[in-house]
């Protein structure tokens, strides 16, 4: 497992090699993705930002969410409208997430035989998917451990 701080470095490697800039603000919300093993809403970021930047307004962090988005630094979760941070980074990819029902568990994967075969069934229904994450839901390894 990558440290939050191993994360970060990546994560500012990336941004000079796609010629973003990553303020201090963008880093440190990254940073409380990377912190925590769940995938966060707004909100609970907003939470945590506000321990240290008392100031922080809901709207920063919407706006550098999407922006984090836009540039595919994080994944948006639509169903649980939560954040997770990308795991990926070095590698264009179409995100597929394991997301635990029980904990809220989540997990970055890469299936490719599942990317390039929704691809080829995809054009023969003319069908242009967006670049939503695919969400693979079910019970993690852990809660399946304490489950009976
Ligand atoms: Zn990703
Ligand atoms: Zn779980």
């Amino acid at each position: 497992m990558k440290t939050a701080e191993q994360r970060l470095n990546e994560a500012l490697q990336y941004c000079v090699t796609q010629g973003l800039k990553l303020t201090t603000l963008r880093q440190t919300i990254l940073t409380i993705l990377y912190e925590q093993a769940n995938p966060l809403s707004a909100y609970d970021i907003l939470r945590i930002l506000k321990l240290t930047h008392p100031k922080a307004e809901a709207m920063t962090v919407y706006r550098i969410l999407n922006f984090l988005e836009q540039n595919h630094l994080i994944h948006r979760i639509t169903s649980c409208n939560t954040y997770a941070a990308c795991d990926m980074l070095m590698h264009e990819h179409h995100a597929q997430l394991l997301l635990c029902e029980r904990c809220g568990y989540a997990e970055e994967i890469e299936i490719k035989q599942l990317e390039s075969a929704v691809q080829t069934t995809l054009k023969q229904y003319h069908f242009k998917a967006s670049a939503k994450p695919t969400e693979i839901f079910g019970i993690c390894e852990g809660c399946q451990a304490t489950a009976n």
